[in-house]
């Protein structure tokens, strides 16, 4: 089997979506290496803890479809985009309620807590394009790259995380999400989010360098 660990790892992660995104909107994927020519994805149409390794389509990152029992999400196209486009191992897609609101205001995440630094000094939003394009891959690494971030909101749609590898695509993506939830509870009681300086977020990646989160 192709793939293999890639596949048993979307199979062992994917249940992980169901407390992140509403329905079966979320999806993830995981690459044949950083800069590995094919990924494995989670199916569509299915629970997110209904399908085995065999299931588990496998795509290029031209899009081609190359194994698997099951069809690929409606949202393949937009992660073989991002790995055509970036050396990243995982890339995590959810519709999460709280990052949502974000994008549908379509409000950049600021620095209102040290732990942004897993995904950058903010959280950029991406310009809206239809779901599964290559115009919304470009928007996305666009609006990461221009944030150096690794994390953004698509206008009107959801979030996106790219990592090295799954589990800290996953860990992020909940990281992003409570912090989304802070940033709109601190506006929803009537108080302005206060934020943290650069040199304050430098001396936190330092730490993270040294000792970890
Ligand atoms: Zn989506």
């Amino acid at each position: 089997m192709i793939l293999e660990d890639e596949r048993r790892a979307v199979v062992e992660r994917a249940p992980e979506l169901a407390a992140l995104t509403p329905g079966r909107t979320g999806n993830l994927s995981v690459r044949d290496g950083r800069d590995g020519d094919a990924f494995a994805v989670t199916p569509t149409g299915v629970p997110y803890d209904e399908f085995d390794a065999a299931d588990v389509p496998v795509v290029s990152v031209d899009g081609e479809r190359r194994d698997g029992g099951m069809a690929p999400s409606s949202e393949v196209p937009m992660h073989a985009a991002i790995y055509r486009r970036e050396n990243v191992g995982a890339i995590v897609h959810t519709h999460s309620p709280w990052s949502t609101a974000m994008a549908v205001a379509r409000e950049p995440l600021p620095p209102i807590h040290y732990m942004i630094v897993a995904v950058g000094k903010s959280v950029p939003v991406a310009d809206y394009a239809p779901y599964g394009t290559d115009e919304l891959a470009a928007n996305i690494v666009a609006a990461m790259d221009e944030a150096d971030a690794t994390a953004a909101f698509i206008e009107n749609h959801g979030l996106v995380v790219t990592a090295p590898d799954l589990e800290t695509a996953l860990e992020n993506t909940h990281h992003v999400e409570s912090l989304a939830r802070l940033y709109l509870q601190t506006k929803a009681a009537g108080l302005e989010p206060t934020t943290l300086s650069d040199s304050q977020l430098e001396t936190v990646l330092e730490q993270f360098e040294s000792y970890g989160q």
